[in-house]
């Protein structure tokens, strides 16, 4: 008989060994009682029991050439799938990814509508849909993860969606009773960070990544966890004034940093200048080649007022790792350097500063990674950044 006790014991040991594999990515039973301090006997009988479910899978190192070949253990990506949705203005996408990240399936919906009760609906029926078709792995839609583009309570509560103009919205519980799975709403800044630390810094434990699309989002993972502030509102740095008395921001405040380091205030400043509409990163692109000087003048205005904030934000939180999802940065030459040239204050500290190698994904991975780490019950995940091209189809309604 297992008793109360034997049964948690069994149920810390089986999260501890998960944990360890999860970590190292692949992992030998000798290898796993030594990193745990668990007994060989007990490693022996939990990996079976885990095989058996299927969460974990062994593999024979066929390239060891001296002594026995080690058996190895590791996740089975294709125990469960997660699924991951970005709600954003004008379109909701949606990635299926595999238990190690991996994105098998994406699609996304364009929508003219900021009704709740309308998106809501359509959320119901995409998702219902994605059940029905990822049924065939032993577990299913293991979590849904769903970015928002806005402020999201501590209780998961919607607080404020500045474009789609929503309100105190319980859209976690209106979803759950309809799908019957657990839903979790991340703000989608945060899910870029969690997606930069579980895909690609693996070695960090303090990271901040900003997005500087059409506003300027922080997402902050601090000692593995989130950094949320005290109600869940944290990393609204966009928000902070970088020129007094500047340009009117939505919020109220008048210059707002994201009013003159984001990428819609450029593109919106070039389209004014050049008078183009729907301006593409293409065209800034071949500006940028021929040299045109008036476009290199408001990018050096974007690396300028973009160094004020981080100035700003690194004697702040004196970060280990500084990440800026911005194309416009990929595409302009030495932006990096640029950028930390005006970074040169003997008090602000900082080790690392890099530009986003996942892009514009990150908030949609991140939720897929999130729904694993969910699942899981891990306090992290490393997990390898695979580059797929998976076939995205738009459909518009
Ligand atoms: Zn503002």
């Amino acid at each position: 008989m297992v008793t109360g006790d034997a049964a948690y014991i069994k149920k810390i040991n089986r999260s501890l060994i998960i944990r360890e594999i999860v970590k190292e990515g692949m992992i030998s039973r000798a290898d796993l009682s030594k990193s745990t301090n668990l007994t060989r006997a007990t490693i022996s009988a939990q990996v079976a029991d885990l095989l058996e479910e299927g969460l974990i899978i062994e593999t024979h190192l066929e390239h060891y050439t001296v002594g026995r070949k080690p058996i190895m253990l590791s996740l089975n990506g294709n125990a469960g799938y997660a699924l991951g949705i970005d709600l954003d203005y004008g379109e909701l996408s949606f990635t299926i990814s595999d238990l190690l990240g991996c994105p098998i399936s994406s699609n996304s919906v364009k929508i003219n509508t900021t009704d709740y009760k309308d998106i809501l609906q359509l959320l119901i029926e995409q998702i219902k849909k994605f059940k029905a078709e990822f049924n065939d792995s032993r577990y299913g839609i293991v979590g849904i993860v769903i970015a928002i583009h806005g402020l999201v309570s501590k209780e998961e509560i919607i607080h404020y969606v500045p474009r789609l103009k929503w309100h105190e919205k319980n859209l976690k519980s209106d979803l759950e009773r309809e799908i019957g799975i657990p839903i979790h709403l991340e703000n989608n800044a945060n899910l870029s960070s969690f997606a930069e630390r579980v895909f690609v810094h693996h070695e960090t434990d303090n990271l901040l990544c900003a997005t500087l699309y059409s506003g300027i989002g922080l997402g902050m993972m601090m000692n593995n966890d989130f950094f949320r502030g005290h109600e869940g509102y944290a990393g609204e740095i966009g928000h902070m004034i970088v020129v007094p008395g500047g340009k009117q921001c939505n919020c109220g405040n008048k210059g707002c940093w994201e009013r003159y380091a984001s990428e819609s205030i450029i593109f919106q400043h070039l389209s004014e200048l050049r008078q183009i509409e729907n301006l593409t990163y293409e065209q800034i692109q071949e500006w940028l080649n021929e040299g045109d000087e008036e476009v290199l003048d408001v990018m050096e205005q974007f690396i300028f007022y973009l160094s004020i904030g981080l100035n700003n934000m690194i004697n702040m939180y004196n970060p280990d790792v500084i990440v800026l999802d911005s194309k416009l940065l990929r595409i302009y030459p030495n932006s990096l350097k640029k950028i930390s040239d005006n970074l040169n204050s003997s008090i602000s500290h900082y080790r690392e500063l890099r530009i986003s190698s996942i892009g514009r994904k990150s908030s949609i991975l991140g939720a897929c990674a999130l729904a694993i780490k969910q699942f899981l019950d891990v306090p992290m995940l490393n997990l390898p950044f695979l580059l797929k091209t998976v076939p995205d189809e738009s459909v518009i309604i």
